[in-house]
């Protein structure tokens, strides 16, 4: 990590799905550059973060649970929406689908929108978590898709709106990351051949990948950046 120590210092960060994967990748990078930084996942996690974090067990998908967490926060600098899920094969049922619109899109809206006046108040940032199939469709997943789709265009609509309180509002677009949420692929050969193929970088991503331009667009030298969504992705969207 090429960033200056104490990059962050006295900022606070949220990062929803930290508690695993990109999100805990994220947390612990933010952390080392001197943020405090508050984790929220559906549980406690697999250890992944660092000593000093805080964690909060909340579901950002339920109004309730998301208010309970907001009373927790009193002053908000950086807000990463990670928390995010995939059901392979089951989105066509509607049920499934609205759950992970749920998830994915109307939550990152929610915390976007708990978020905003602390971050008026601070001039924060927000960065949000897109997808290759933000760009490209998924047969077994149209819930994801749709869902990934539609936070690259809330990531434009919000940079917009929330523009004249001095919040920047950008994503990351993620390639194929090595995290629990991409074991099953990992660990199949014939799904696994053809992605590592099309990714020229050749190997599957990290979450400290993901970490460090979340980290980027956080920073001032981003300062003049609002409503991109940046691929992270080894070069796949391009091959
Ligand atoms: P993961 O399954 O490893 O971790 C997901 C995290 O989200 C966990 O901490 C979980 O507790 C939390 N979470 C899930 N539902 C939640 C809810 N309702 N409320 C609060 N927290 C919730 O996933 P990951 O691979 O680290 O993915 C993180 C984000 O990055 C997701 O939005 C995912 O769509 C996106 N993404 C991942 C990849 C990849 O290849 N792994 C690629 C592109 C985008």
């Amino acid at each position: 990590m090429t960033f200056q120590e104490n990059l962050f210092s006295g900022k606070h960060a949220l990062v929803t799905g930290a508690t695993q994967g990109i999100g805990a990748g994220v947390a612990n990078c933010l952390a080392s550059l001197g943020a405090r930084v508050t984790a929220v996942g559906l549980d406690a996690g697999d250890g992944s973060l660092a000593p000093g974090i805080r964690v909060v067990v909340a579901d950002i998908s339920d109004e309730a649970s998301t208010r309970n967490l907001f009373e927790q926060i009193d002053s908000l600098d950086i807000l990463v929406n990670c928390a995010g899920i995939i059901r392979r094969g089951a989105e066509h049922r509607v049920d499934v689908f609205e759950k992970v619109l749920a998830v994915n899109l109307t939550g990152t809206m929610r915390l976007c929108s708990a978020s905003r006046a602390l971050l008026k108040a601070s001039h924060g940032v927000i960065v949000n978590m897109a997808s290759m199939l933000s760009f490209f469709g998924g047969a077994r997943v149209p819930g994801y898709a749709a869902s990934k789709g539609g936070v690259a265009q809330l990531t434009k609509s919000l940079a917009l709106a929330y523009a004249e309180d001095g919040i920047r509002v950008n994503a990351v677009a993620p390639g194929w990351i090595a995290t629990p949420l991409t074991q099953p692929l990992q660990d199949d050969p014939v799904r696994s051949e053809p992605i590592l193929s099309r990714t020229p970088l050749g190997r599957w991503g990290t979450p400290e990948d993901v970490a460090g331009c979340v980290a980027f667009l956080c920073a001032p030298a981003a300062a003049f950046m609002t409503g991109v969504i940046l691929p992270v992705d080894g070069g796949y969207l391009v091959a």
